[in-house]
């Protein structure tokens, strides 16, 4: 790839102003992410947001959220960087402790993720973290990294979901399903940025930034009882997070309206 296409595939990041590689075209990461998300969907059992006060809960908190997220994008006139999103917010019954957010917002909960999570305020500090990665094109920056390592010549013709070695990025990527052997993991500077906008983002939703800190060392806790969460595996817990979000916690809290229920 020449210097200037390579420039060309770097983008701005909208809420970090971080360059990043983005080769995939987003409106094709949305197609493939949402016949992923239907085809996961019909595999798992979904719990009824109409009998279920936790699935209830998952909708409402990320509802709040991706309210929260839209209108900090349309204050920055980059309402655009969501185009295409339909949000969507399942709980499927299942004890592994996850959570994820795929392009185009279709977001699972695990029901095993709520034994750490424990309260509203926690779970929105999981699903703005979460959100935060779709939303600043994390995967599709893991994606284009990916790309490059395996060989810049199946670039060019890579934008298709019949290609073979793009539905493998695809997967190792996002790993909607637990069949894929390989995750490439968010990077360091990824994590930071979920943590930190998602902190905003969850005070923004009316839910206390604080619940962060306990919430993460309970999941450490739960890492060190029953083996590695998969959650945890791509998210470490340690002193480094803690220390991180502890940093950014006076800035969230300036955007901290409690919302009057629970
Ligand atoms: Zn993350």
């Amino acid at each position: 790839m020449s210097v200037v296409a390579f420039l060309a595939a770097c983008s701005t990041n909208a809420i970090t102003g971080r360059k990043q590689l983005s080769l995939f075209p987003e409106s094709t990461l949305q197609q493939e992410a949402l016949t992923q998300y239907q085809t996961f969907l019909s595999q798992n059992k979904v719990v009824n947001q109409n009998t279920s006060k936790d699935a209830e809960m998952v909708r409402r908190v990320g509802t709040r959220i991706a309210q929260a997220i839209t209108s900090f994008y349309a204050q920055k006139g980059q309402s655009s960087e969501l185009d295409g999103y339909k949000w969507e917010f399942n709980l499927v019954d299942n004890k592994e402790v996850n959570a994820w957010c795929m392009p185009g917002g279709k977001v699972v909960v695990y029901t095993g993720l709520l034994a750490v999570t424990q309260n509203e305020a926690a779970l929105a500090v999981v699903l703005g973290h979460e959100i935060t990665h779709a939303v600043a094109h994390h995967g599709n920056e893991r994606m284009s990294q990916g790309a490059l390592a395996q060989g810049l010549e199946i670039v060019g013709n890579i934008a298709t979901s019949n290609n073979p070695k793009y539905n493998t990025l695809f997967n190792n990527v996002f790993a909607p399903t637990a069949q894929i052997g390989v995750l490439l993991p968010n990077s360091r500077n990824q994590e930071y940025e979920a943590d930190h906008f998602g902190l905003i983002f969850s005070a923004m939703s009316g839910y206390n930034p604080r619940e962060a800190i306990p919430f993460w060392q309970r999941m450490a806790a739960a890492g060190g009882k029953s083996g590695t969460p998969e959650f945890l595996a791509t998210h470490p817990s340690d002193e480094n997070r803690i220390a991180k979000l502890q940093s950014y916690m006076d800035e969230a809290l300036s955007y901290y309206k409690p919302v009057s229920t629970k």
